[in-house]
């Protein structure tokens, strides 16, 4: 068997074509343009290609784009009072902190994030939405994981009553992975760096997602013939060379489907990041 390969880009589009829509409907019934501010601090390379795609793809949609570029030796008290300010600023619909931040303010990171207004925090890594998430009203819901469902979705794979498990439990990817595929009804196990004999886990999963950071870690012998796998990972085994946290040329021949590094996943935070900001600006408006 050779898997299907859910192809980043064509999921990336319907996501993409749904943000428009609400683009288009605020406008019309608001007479307003949903927008996002991007805070950038330092001159870390990989952000910034981060973030001139996200601006890039607001423009695409019809979304108001700021990017505010703060120099490497900003402090956290600068930083927050810039957040401050936008929070306060009724054309601002959603505010994103791009990360990592600098060495010297990485440690107040929480403290930072934080400090977004909850019905800004395109990010959904705000306690508050957390809280949401977890008690079973998501509102702005961190865009990986969120994308992934989307996929899934668009791809017509099943979710309810399927045994999914994640590798990985971090606030970014894992832990809100978890929600969301338990509120679609699949049973769901999370695995992480502790969890004993992974590969005995792993091959119980219908579908199975992997957000460890660890290159090509999950192998054929791994994964349940036919299965779906999502995989998360991004990791960079060499200048310019991107792989995933699977086996990807042994896996595709033993799972139904399968999401491709590069060109997976990766393709739907963004996409899911618009959706957000359209949420965001609804939220603001009712
Ligand atoms: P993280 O480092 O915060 O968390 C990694 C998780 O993997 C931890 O919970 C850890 O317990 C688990 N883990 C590590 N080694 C393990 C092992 N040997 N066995 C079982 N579990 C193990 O990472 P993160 O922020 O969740 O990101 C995970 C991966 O996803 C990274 O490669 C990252 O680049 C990628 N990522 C991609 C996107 C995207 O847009 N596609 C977004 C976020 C993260």
């Amino acid at each position: 068997m050779t898997a299907r390969i859910l192809e980043g880009k064509v999921f990336a589009a319907q996501i993409k074509e749904e943000a428009a829509r609400g683009v288009e409907s605020i406008k019309k019934e608001f007479g307003i343009t949903p927008s996002l501010a991007v805070i950038i601090v330092g001159e870390n390379p990989a952000s910034q290609v981060y973030v001139r795609n996200k601006h890039k793809t607001c423009e695409e949609l019809g979304i108001r784009s700021e990017v505010v570029t703060m120099p490497e030796n900003t402090t956290k008290e600068e930083l927050i009072a810039e957040i401050d300010e936008l929070n306060l600023d009724k054309s601002i619909n959603g505010i994103l902190v791009q990360l990592p931040l600098p060495a010297a303010i990485k440690a107040h990171e929480e403290e930072i994030l934080n400090r977004i207004d909850p019905l800004k925090d395109v990010d959904g890594f705000h306690p508050y939405n957390v809280g949401k998430l977890v008690t079973g009203s998501p509102t702005l819901v961190p865009c990986t994981p969120a994308g992934c469902i989307k996929m899934l979705d668009f791809a017509g794979i099943e979710i309810d009553g399927k045994r999914a498990v994640i590798i990985g439990r971090s606030n970014i990817v894992g832990k809100p992975m978890l929600h969301l595929l338990m509120s679609r009804h699949a049973t769901v196990t999370v695995c992480h760096s502790h969890t004993h004999n992974l590969a005995e886990v792993t091959r119980e999963a219908d579908i199975l997602v992997a957000a460890m950071g660890k290159p090509k870690f999950v192998t054929a012998d791994m994964v349940k013939p036919g299965s779906v796998i999502v995989d998360v990972g991004i990791n960079r085994n060499a200048p310019k060379k991107l792989v995933g946290d699977v086996d990807f040329d042994n896996v595709k021949d033993i799972a139904s489907a399968i999401t491709p590094v590069p060109g997976g996943v990766g393709l739907l935070t963004v996409a899911m990041l618009m959706q957000n900001v359209v949420k965001a600006a609804r939220l603001q408006l009712q």
